[in-house]
């Protein structure tokens, strides 16, 4: 009897396909959330094999680098994506002149005024909703599941769906590599996580990929926090 040998890093993708084939046959009604970070960028190419023209959401916070919105507009353009930008009510000016710097301040009212919110409300429109998270990217995502329900502010559940759940950076890379897919320029300069630019510095633990965001003063924006409910 002849024994054939399944690559890991071969069956991690292909359970990943699996787990989004699995989630669009219970609903078409899809979105995914990109911040455009590798992981995202591998996790869109999975359901865009499925939908290409998949809802792509990003919480446009006004903070961002200027190489993240170039490399947006760059990989929206090359691949024709269906990006919604997610916009919170106040525009960054308005927001400083009411309250000052959030995110010097108060950063989770920040993140909850620029993202939280507008992304919960953005989230109401679809019944599955993909994401790029991990559980190897920090302690609060150890215990990420694939298929979770989330429940909204509104009471409504949503099938949230983490493809990459158990995927280690060296997989997302090899991803990235072995499906032409460009990365962002910033991770050549060191950054390992990547959010607004006046909460991410450069890692200040080499061993812990996101601590650089927020100089250690909280680890979620809160988005994933409210899905533990
Ligand atoms: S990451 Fe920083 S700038 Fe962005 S929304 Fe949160 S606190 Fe505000």
């Amino acid at each position: 009897m002849t024994t054939i040998e399944t690559d890991p890093i071969t069956s991690k993708y292909t359970e990943a396909r699996e787990a989004v084939a699995q989630a669009l046959n219970q609903s078409a009604s899809a979105c995914v959330t990109c911040s455009f970070q590798a992981e995202d960028m591998a996790v869109l190419h999975l359901v865009r094999e499925r939908i290409p023209d998949v809802s792509v959401l990003f919480l446009e916070t006004g903070y961002h680098f200027s190489e993240v919105y170039r490399y947006r507009d760059e990989m929206t353009r090359k691949y024709g994506l269906n990006l919604i930008n997610v916009v919170p009510p106040e525009t960054v000016e308005q927001q400083e002149v009411r309250l000052g710097l959030l995110y010097q301040s108060q950063p989770d009212q920040c993140c909850k005024l620029r993202k939280v919110g507008p992304l919960f409300h953005a989230l109401a429109g679809y019944q599955v909703w993909f994401t790029g998270l991990r559980r190897v990217q920090s302690p609060t995502r150890a215990n990420l599941q694939v298929f979770d329900q989330f429940p909204l502010p509104s009471g409504n559940k949503l099938l949230k769906v983490s493809p990459l759940a158990t995927w280690s950076d060296k997989e997302v890379w090899t991803f990235a590599r072995e499906h032409d897919i460009p990365l962002l320029p910033l991770y050549e300069a060191g950054y390992t996580s990547i959010g607004c630019e006046p909460c991410t510095t450069l890692p200040l633990d080499t061993g812990n990929a996101r601590s650089g965001r927020w100089a250690g003063r909280k680890l979620e924006c809160g988005i994933h926090i409210a899905g533990e409910r």
